[in-house]
């Protein structure tokens, strides 16, 4: 192929938010893009999350600053460069004792969190009395709260991103399985400046399969959510039933969104919803409100493998959700992230090449 030509070609594979960021800033670099994805569009991972467009606070009992530094900086991009499709969402932490080191933890947290995010703040949050808490359908058990703000996405932003990549003359092939790809830049036999691979939890698989060495391993971690018939005011988070993790109640299209969990599964395939997940699920927020919800309230279930770098800690709860960009010749290949966080991914996709340019 004609070398000038060759110079400006990328192809992608993988249609979930990496790959559909990476593209629209390359294209917007001037880059003519082919995007590959197996099935349709955003059809895996990247529907199937709490929609928060966050920082990540409670990244921050574990002293994962970078993560939350990145995803503040990415919270703002997405909150200025989609206001239609995106907004602020007031998220209350439920606490049992009024004058607990909870709340005291979690004071100190939200400011820290608010003083990280300094110009890039989007609100204050507030100190909520049970009586505020009891006119929205909190139990009389539950004496305290503090609240944070995030984003929170709409349904449309991915309609939207892959508008404007198209606006770009992003070329889109979906339901093309990629089974080959070559370092010196080849998909199957068409050949690119530069290729990347954005295939989520499949990114080792997908590398094994082409045998190329990964520097990362996946940790596979399923987490469910239940959409239920119920209007709720605001947002929540709280401690699961066995106080170990937090789990969210959004307000969502008129319902509430319920979720999540996290579960070890050995491949991206397996999203099973499992009864002991929606009694878990149930259970923890049953704890919290004076309505319980009942299985008969659940219109909606759906389920996805985070793509989280393996650590070392067995705890997986506290893994990290940061991201790494494996450089193997002409092949970019990317690992973990999150939604939230693919604008970070993608300048960096970008940065590396045009100095290689
Ligand atoms: C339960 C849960 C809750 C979450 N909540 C949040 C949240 O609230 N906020 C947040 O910021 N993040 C959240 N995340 C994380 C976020 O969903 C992921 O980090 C992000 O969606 C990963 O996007 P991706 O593009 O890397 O992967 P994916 O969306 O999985 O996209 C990868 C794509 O590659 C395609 N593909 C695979 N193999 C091939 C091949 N051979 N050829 C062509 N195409 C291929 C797949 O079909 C898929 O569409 C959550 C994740 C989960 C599971």
């Amino acid at each position: 192929m004609d070398g000038t030509h060759l110079k400006n070609k990328i192809g992608i594979v993988g249609g979930g938010i990496t790959g559909l960021i990476s593209a629209y800033f390359l294209s917007q670099e001037g880059y003519e893009v082919d995007l590959y994805e197996k099935k349709t569009l955003l059809s895996e991972t990247s529907s199937k999350t709490t929609k928060l467009i966050h920082g990540g606070i409670r990244y921050l009992e574990n002293l994962q600053f970078h993560e939350v530094k990145n995803g503040i900086n990415d919270r703002k991009w997405w909150l200025e460069n989609f206001p239609n499709q995106t907004k602020l969402q007031e998220i209350i932490i439920l606490s049992k004792r009024k004058f607990s080191f909870e709340i005291l933890k979690f004071f100190i947290g939200i400011k820290v969190y608010e003083a990280f995010a300094g110009r890039l703040n989007i609100k204050t949050g507030r100190l909520y009395k049970q009586k505020d808490l009891l006119s929205f359908g909190i139990k009389n058990n539950i004496s305290a709260g503090i609240s944070f703000f995030d984003g929170l996405m709409q349904e449309s932003v991915g309609q939207e991103i892959i508008k404007r990549c198209k606006r770009n003359g992003v070329n889109f092939y979906e339901n093309s399985e990629i089974k080959s790809i070559r370092p010196e830049g080849y998909v199957e036999e068409k050949q690119y400046k530069k290729i990347i691979i954005a295939t989520g939890p499949w990114i080792s698989a997908f590398l094994k399969q082409n045998k190329i060495e990964s520097n990362k391993t996946i940790d596979y971690i399923k987490g469910i959510h239940l959409v239920i018939n119920r209007v709720i005011k605001k947002g929540f988070m709280f401690r699961d039933q066995k106080k170990h993790r937090y789990i969210f109640a959004i307000p969502y299209q008129g319902n509430l969104l319920l979720g999540t969990t996290e579960q070890r599964v050995s491949t991206p395939e397996d999203k099973q919803i499992l009864d002991s997940e929606v009694n878990y699920l149930l259970e923890s927020i049953n704890a919290y409100i004076d309505r319980p919800i009942s299985k008969d309230e659940i219109i909606g279930s759906y389920a996805g493998v985070r793509p989280l770098i393996k650590s070392k800690a067995q705890d997986f709860h506290s893994s990290s959700r940061d991201f790494y960009i494996q450089k193997d010749q002409n092949l970019l290949s990317l690992f973990g992230g999150k939604w939230t966080t693919a604008p970070s991914i993608a300048r960096n996709i970008v940065r590396i090449v045009n100095n290689e340019s």
